[in-house]
């Protein structure tokens, strides 16, 4: 995305009658999706449509824009629009409808039928653990703006910890995308439980060591819950302005300075910061990963985000440039998306991110892929193309892990 020309303080005049004082949640009812379809991509436009919106669904997208924008303001936004389609009638009524909530209950597979608070996901990791001590230990990532410590589970076969090359998987980077943080502890659920019975689960554990973060913008997360349940970024501030967070998939040191991926203002859903890796959560990722590189390397790193189905890899901050073992990439990302679709019907499209979607800068995956050295570097975009978009109901959780843990097992096995 181009930087913003706007004004950030006509912005955050704007954005007051939908940004809530700390103790108050958006009110969503009486809201709507649009998908806007633009003549053609500008920035300029884009920032004028950034100015009327909630939010903006998914920022850096090409023409197509998904936005949430209040029942007074459609014709306004639509008038950007040489097609403008209601894909949300009631954002408010969508959100009744995602199930809210529920109460925790200890690790079982009944956890994967509803969404869980964020207290109850850090009880989840920790009982999943406590539940498997002689082949995995919590871990840490260091810690958010708001002191929450970024926590996961590192995991390991007979070759002992620490023995095996590197898998990383990183959820809940963006606070709205919750598909993911029930995905990724899928993934680390799976591992542990059906290590015992399952041969082929053995073998990939005894394959790897597994570093698996569920959620690692948890701020922005626990925000979801509390205030804004649309929410992206993190919960950092700038000095000066009243706009708040970074996109901590636009604040990785590598190539953050290249201009067309992020955005330059605060208000933007993907303002990259204000220098590289400015943000603590990325600090604290960028650790994890050079210290694997330096230990075992790196072999696969997935960063899990929804939604839109695709499954990409570097590079996101140059169209025109391919990784070295392109081939591979896409001969993996293939076969995950066969596989995928075998369990549900479940299209995914693949390819390079900057020239399959768009440009980003300052992102995850091309960090790790040069920084880190990763022999494979991933993101998965989950369900779905945008009906639910980010509230995902309930009765898609399993369908969404369980394809997903397909896809996954089926690029551990050729990694
Ligand atoms: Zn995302």
């Amino acid at each position: 995305m181009k930087s913003f020309l706007l004004s950030s303080l006509l912005f955050s005049t704007i954005l007051a009658g939908v940004v809530p004082r700390a103790t108050e949640k958006v009110d969503y009812h009486g809201f709507k999706v649009l998908r806007l379809e633009l003549t053609e991509k500008s920035a300029k436009v884009e920032a004028k449509i950034e100015e009327l919106v909630a939010h903006v669904l998914n920022p850096g997208t090409s023409s197509v824009l998904d936005v949430v924008v209040s029942a007074d303001k459609v014709k306004a936004v639509s008038a950007f629009a040489k097609k403008s389609t209601v894909i949300t009638e009631d954002v408010g009524l969508a959100l009744e409808g995602e199930g809210g909530i529920s109460a925790y209950s200890v690790p079982s597979e009944t956890w994967f039928t509803a969404y869980h608070s964020y207290a109850d996901h850090m009880q989840f990791i920790k009982d999943l653990q406590a539940s498997f001590t002689s082949n995995s230990e919590i871990i840490t990532a260091g810690t958010s703006v708001q002191g929450r410590v970024l926590t996961g589970i590192h995991i390991w076969g007979s070759g002992g910890k620490g023995s095996k090359p590197a898998v990383l998987f990183h959820g809940t980077v963006h606070a709205r995308e919750w598909i993911t943080t029930m995905t990724v502890e899928y993934i680390a659920w799976q591992l542990l439980t059906k290590y015992g019975s399952d041969a082929s689960v053995k073998a990939l554990v005894d394959k790897f060591d597994f570093y698996i973060m569920p959620i690692v913008n948890p701020d922005g997360f626990a925000y979801t819950q509390t205030n804004d349940r649309l929410w992206r970024k993190n919960r950092q501030t700038v000095s000066g302005n009243s706009c708040v967070g970074r996109d901590n998939n636009r604040n990785w040191s590598y190539k953050w300075e290249v201009t067309g991926g992020a955005s330059t203002n605060p208000c933007s859903e993907t303002f990259k910061g204000l220098a590289a890796g400015d943000a603590p959560e990325n600090k604290g990722m960028m650790a994890q990963v050079t210290s694997l590189r330096d230990g075992k390397g790196l072999r696969l790193y997935i960063d899990f985000h929804s939604y839109g189905q695709y499954i990409l890899w570097p590079y996101g901050y140059n169209c025109n440039l391919v990784v070295e073992n392109d081939a591979q990439h896409r001969s993996l990302a293939t076969a995950a998306a066969a596989a995928i679709k075998a369990v549900s019907g479940t299209a995914y499209t693949y390819g390079p991110s900057c020239s399959t979607l768009y440009a980003t800068t300052g992102s995850s995956t091309d960090y790790t892929d040069v920084v880190g050295n990763a022999t494979y570097s991933y993101t998965y975009e989950l369900r779905d193309k945008g009906n639910s978009g980010f509230v995902l109901p309930v009765n898609q959780i399993q369908p969404t892990v369980r394809e997903t843990w397909a896809g996954v097992v089926s690029m551990l096995k050729s990694a």
